[in-house]
């Protein structure tokens, strides 16, 4: 799957599909709104509806290309129609943590100039974390950053996913950070662009709000020192 549905569609919660393939705990769908993860970002969740009654999708597993849900129960859906719901309540969540990292990792690669984020993890229980390649900087000066990142939310900044050539993106320094949930480029080579309006602009193949003022305000809970060059920035939705 090189096109996300959820990418063409984000307000897609609700669609009917076929099943392609089952086994005991799992199904193969024709198509799916939800977001498979990746990059650190867990996977949508949701439910299937099916003639024998709902269940509750835990998450996706991308196997050869194939998009498999794996349930909650081991039952096996039967080859017909189902209507695949998605857990809006939780893509929401993810997707104010995922948008406020990319405030975040555009706030400490200005004020450090270069600084490259090792990596990052988006949970569906409103934490998240990133790890930065930071050496000299004290930890108390990173757990203020989140004032920062609270003025970008206040101001109700625009976020945007555009498409570039790929072969352009390679020549746009930054436009393709170690942040990304790994960008699925389509079928004719373009790749994704998420913009937050004058504040940050890469490759990302994630979930995103459309304004940054859907967030609520972000705080950072803990910095820590994860060897020699490398800390570790734990934050919370607040609220
Ligand atoms: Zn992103």
């Amino acid at each position: 799957m090189a096109v996300y549905l959820c990418h063409q569609f984000p307000d897609l919660h609700q669609h009917e599909a076929n099943v392609l393939d089952a086994a005991p705990g799992r199904v193969l769908l024709d198509r799916s709104a939800l977001h498979p993860g990746g990059g650190g970002q867990v996977s949508d969740t949701g439910w299937i509806e099916h003639a024998g009654g709902v269940v509750a999708i835990a998450g996706v597993e991308t196997v050869d290309d194939a998009v498999w849900h794996v349930l909650t129960e081991s039952v096996e859906l039967a080859a017909a129609p189902v209507v695949v719901l998605v857990d809006a309540e939780r893509r929401a969540r993810v997707a104010q943590l995922h948008t406020d990292s990319h405030i975040l990792n555009a706030i400490v690669f200005e004020r450090f100039p270069g600084t490259l984020v090792t990596g990052a993890q988006i949970n569906d229980d409103g934490t998240g974390r990133m790890d930065f390649d930071l050496t000299e900087i004290d930890n108390d000066v990173l757990r203020s950053l989140d004032g920062a990142v609270n003025e970008i939310i206040r101001r109700q900044v625009e976020v945007r996913s555009t498409y570039v050539d790929a072969a352009q993106a390679d020549a746009v320094a930054g436009l393709v950070r170690s942040l990304s949930v790994a960008p699925p480029p389509t079928p004719d080579g373009q790749l994704r662009i998420i913009d937050i309006d004058g504040i940050d602009r890469q490759a990302c193949g994630g979930t995103h709000l459309s304004n940054t003022g859907q967030s609520l305000p972000l705080r950072i809970t803990k910095v820590e020192s994860k060897g020699k060059r490398n800390r570790r920035i734990r934050f919370a939705l607040d609220g």
